[in-house]
């Protein structure tokens, strides 16, 4: 009775091992499927990180890089007036690590159709950079260019802070 306890806990454990090893081994197989290209995007970014750097004007504060830069409704840079009249030149970027996001999400005078936003302030300084956006592939951020200091910008953290 015992013996068959044992037996039938083990073949349990087996079968949930056998079930975890094939979900490993799909995991593996899917990260095999495209890891060359996940590799070769890794190693750029390496290689040319620190001038790609884009960090926030107001405190040097790093933000995001060129490598984040994706076009939205055809674009990269977009520039929109906002209901008080405030003329904003803002890019588009995948992520901004150097974000953080504030405020509840709205859909009210979005700039893109069908995605609400919230604002994205500067995560050291808390200065106002931009914003995020929920689209249906994912969220995204327009930051207001202005407010960045531009990779290639050879002024030290230290000396933009004012
Ligand atoms: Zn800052």
């Amino acid at each position: 009775m015992l013996a068959n306890a044992f037996f039938s806990f083990r073949r349990r454990c087996l079968g949930a091992e056998a079930l975890e090893r094939a979900a490993l081994l799909h995991f593996f197989d899917e990260q095999r499927r495209d890891g060359s290209e996940t590799e070769l995007s890794l190693y750029e970014q390496q290689e040319s990180r620190e001038e790609e750097i884009y960090r926030c004007a107001a405190c040097g504060h790093e933000i995001t890089t060129a490598g984040e830069r994706i076009t939205v409704q055809e674009a990269h840079e977009h520039t929109f007036v906002n209901p008080g009249g405030y003329v904003y030149r803002i890019g588009c970027f995948r992520r901004a690590w150097g974000c953080l996001q504030a405020g509840e999400s709205t859909d009210a005078f979005s700039w893109f159709k069908g995605c609400p936003w919230r604002y994205a302030v500067c995560g050291e300084c808390f200065a106002h950079l931009g914003w995020s956006y929920e689209a249906a592939g994912g969220l995204f951020f327009g930051l207001i260019l202005d407010r960045l200091s531009p990779p290639g910008d050879l002024a030290s953290p230290g000396d933009l802070a004012r």
